[in-house]
């Protein structure tokens, strides 16, 4: 019997300390092969997984022994927690372990849209030497326009801030007293309200059925000529043809995308597109942001499997103790 079964690629020296402790299988691409892994989970103790291994009812089902589903990063679209939580296996994440990086890589997708950084790289290369034609934007004064302002929206927020830029924020949860709402100095507003106003428009909301192609080509439209468009959070919530469409209509100045309905996607709708750049998923992909996620990931699904408590999680109801599945 082992204990932990490992389904996506990740590495590190908590994963190491993890390994002298417990019995560990490691298989970076079982995420693919969902029947292999309903097969194997019935042997383990807990599995760890990034966003692409889908724990359904059925896979937490057969995981008789099973006491902590580990998912290293903040979002749980991928684990079904109430399955989870009804079955009383813990869903230990890491909720804010890698906000920083995803923000900054926000900052850096506006500042690489404002110069137009890609192109003028693309250009220069090929020999192009056109200062005038590459003229860009200031993100100094401009006003910055937050969908969802949680973790990730609010670290944004601090740092747009710090480059003199005017924070406004949708958010129907947020408390208007509150620390987010008070620390930003994002004025709230409503959807319809905020994207005519922005100039950069960045989305930062969980998968939810209240969320699913929030964005489609009319709310593009609602959106300054001028405006540019970033989704770090995920695919689902924009629909990908409608963007495309805003983008090459000209509807507005261009779009970053890091997140995808189909990832890796299999359709490149923006494939012909000069005012889009696209990244792949890569909004926690820091040495320093993996470092922290899987640190805290580690340390909880130890104690979990030692008979003590995670720090961070996420079930709906106190999960039942863990000796309980023994
Ligand atoms: P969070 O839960 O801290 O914040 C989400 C916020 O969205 C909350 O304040 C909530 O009130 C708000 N919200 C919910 N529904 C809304 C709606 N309909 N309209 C407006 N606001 C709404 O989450 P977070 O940690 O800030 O993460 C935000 C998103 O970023 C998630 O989708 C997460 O999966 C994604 N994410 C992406 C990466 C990446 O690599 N690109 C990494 C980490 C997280």
């Amino acid at each position: 019997m082992s204990d932990i079964l490992i389904s996506e690629q990740m590495t590190g020296p908590d994963l190491e300390e993890l390994r002298q402790r417990f019995k560990i299988v490691f298989d970076p691409e079982l995420w693919k092969a969902p029947t292999q892994l309903r097969e194997m989970i019935p042997d383990f103790r807990a599995l760890i997984v990034r966003n692409q291994t889908q724990v359904d009812r059925a896979l937490i089902s057969a995981g008789a022994r099973l006491q902590v589903i580990g998912r290293a990063g903040a979002g749980l679209d991928n684990v079904d927690v109430r399955a989870a939580s009804e079955s009383g296996v813990v869903v230990a994440y890491a909720p804010d372990q890698n906000s920083n990086s995803v923000a900054e890589l926000v900052l850096g997708l506006m500042l690489a849209l404002a110069r137009r950084i890609p192109l003028a790289d693309h250009d220069t290369r090929r020999g192009g030497w056109n200062r005038h034609r590459l003229t860009g934007i200031e993100l100094q004064g401009k006003t910055l326009g937050l969908v969802g302002l949680g973790r990730i929206g609010l670290c944004t927020a601090l740092k747009a801030r710090a480059l003199g830029m005017e924070i406004v924020a949708c958010d129907p949860y947020a408390d208007p007293k509150g620390f987010a709402v008070a620390e930003s100095g994002a004025r709230l507003l409503g959807l319809d309200e905020l994207l005519p106003l922005s100039d950069f428009v960045s989305c930062h909301v969980p998968e939810t059925t209240s969320t699913t192609n929030l964005f489609s080509y009319s709310r593009f439209c609602q959106m300054k000529l001028e405006a540019y468009f970033i989704n770090s959070s995920r695919g689902s919530v924009v629909k990908e043809e409608d963007l495309a469409r805003a983008l090459s209509e000209g509807k507005i100045a261009g779009a970053a995308v890091d997140v995808r309905s189909e990832e890796p996607p299999t359709r490149h709708l923006f494939a012909g597109l000069t005012n889009v750049i696209l990244t792949p998923h890569i909004g926690a992909f820091t040495r320093e942001g993996q470092q922290r996620v899987l640190a805290a990931l580690c340390s909880d699904v130890s104690a979990v499997l030692d008979g003590g408590a995670a720090k961070h999680f996420a079930n709906f109801e106190k999960p039942r103790t863990p000796s309980l599945r023994l």
